[in-house]
């Protein structure tokens, strides 16, 4: 990692601006329902208070679509994070986010002192990236920290922004995210598998494509098993089909054949006659598959075949789920998955998103290497492809 890290920079007296993704699910009474995002910026935010910065967090909460909206502040998440850290979170409940009155708040801030401001999605110019806004914003602090991974794919005011005008670091959750998808993009321990799973092909093409430059296995599940059975000449019957990524699915495995990669295709599947959990399932061969059902979820000697070779794997990195794991019949394959991961001695890195909500539904989550905070960044870093919020990041 050749980005600038917190240990590169001394903070004391320093107004320091952290991008933190505070993006946390909510019920409908405000109350929050999951925390962890909140926890993750904890240690971020403990050292920079430690040495004597003042600090400024900003986030985004939902999308509020450029204008103040009551149902998304981050008043919630300035009480929690108070509790959390058992200090004083000052919070400025402001519909302009940095109006002159906060900011002349934020002037008088003391050392070790921690303020949060309102959700910077209340206003247009975060997302535009306007150059304005970013400029309003740097002007409050001294130093930038970006320490949102999950936002980190983005072009954003708080992010780019910010890191094209202050000097700029990563925070503590940023760094661990990089080094752990580094490290194993750049030089995996082997065998090195990948499991790519989800809905549909064309989502995860660019993933595929990458990956196939570096893997030993790449086993495929989920939805998009069925193009790639299509394109191998087996009837897939109503289940989810891209016709017109056929011929890319065969191409992907003629470049998987070339590259020595294995390529493995599910070889049973629970299947149903509706996309419901309230009908009849059961679980039939690829060479089975009737035109009156749809394969939901991979099966039990897929699931066996897989998990034989994590078992010898040294590196796993998984992204979607291997079936319609929200529906209790057809998420065995989703969760032989996961527990075959969480029984490996590999180094496991599971994508954000559905493969985490999946691993935390399951109970695995403790028994992975690193689960990552950022569904769509982390994709994109299996993509191969650079991450603005990362890349505008002074470098050491
Ligand atoms: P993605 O966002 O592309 O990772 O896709 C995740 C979604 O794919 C989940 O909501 C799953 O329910 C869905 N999915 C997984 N397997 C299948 C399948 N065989 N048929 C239809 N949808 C699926």
């Amino acid at each position: 990692m050749n980005k600038k890290t917190l240990k590169d920079f001394t903070f004391y007296d320093k107004t320091v601006l952290v991008r933190c993704d505070f993006n946390v699910p909510m019920d409908e009474n405000q109350k929050i329902t999951d925390d962890r995002r909140i926890q993750g910026a904890l240690d971020t935010i403990r050292y920079l208070a430690k040495e004597g910065a003042k600090i400024v967090l900003i986030s985004h909460l939902g999308r509020p679509k450029g204008k103040p909206d009551p149902k998304l502040s981050l008043l919630p998440v300035a009480r929690r994070l108070e509790q959390l850290l058992g200090s004083k979170v000052q919070f400025f409940q402001d519909d302009l986010v940095i109006s002159q009155e906060t900011k002349d708040e934020l002037g008088v801030m003391k050392l070790g002192e921690i303020a949060l401001i309102e959700n910077i999605r209340f206003r247009k110019e975060e997302t535009d990236n306007d150059p304005a806004f970013a400029k309003e914003l740097a002007r409050i602090g001294d130093v930038y920290v970006n320490d949102a991974f999950g936002t980190s794919h983005r072009g954003h005011a708080s992010n780019l922004g910010l890191a094209s005008i202050l000097p700029s670091c990563v925070g503590f959750l940023v760094e661990k995210e990089l080094e752990f998808f580094s490290k194993t993009l750049e030089n995996p321990e082997r065998p090195f598998i990948a499991i790519i799973g989800g809905a549909k092909v064309s989502d995860k093409i660019g993933v595929i494509e990458n990956l196939l430059d570096k893997v030993d296995f790449l086993m495929i599940g989920g939805g998009m098993s069925y193009t790639f059975l299509h394109a191998m000449g087996y009837n897939v019957g109503k289940s989810i089909l891209e016709i017109e990524k056929v011929n890319l699915a065969k191409v992907l495995m003629q470049i998987a054949k070339d590259k020595g990669v294995e390529l493995l295709i599910p070889i049973d599947h629970v299947v149903a006659e509706e996309f419901s959990n309230d009908v009849d399932f059961w679980t039939l061969d690829s060479e089975n598959i009737s035109d009156d059902v749809m394969g939901l979820d991979i099966g039990e000697k897929t699931v066996e075949r897989y998990s034989d070779l994590i078992k010898k794997a040294k590196t796993v990195i998984w992204n979607g789920p291997m079936g319609v794991f929200e529906m209790t019949n057809f998420q065995s394959g989703t969760e032989g998955v996961a527990k075959a991961l969480a029984e490996s001695n590999a180094v496991t890195i599971i994508g954000g998103g559905d493969s985490a909500a999946a691993v935390e539904k399951f109970g695995y989550a403790e028994a992975m290497s690193h689960i990552s905070t950022g569904g769509g960044a982390s994709l994109e870093l299996l993509e191969g492809k650079e991450l603005p919020g990362i890349e505008s990041i002074q470098d050491r």
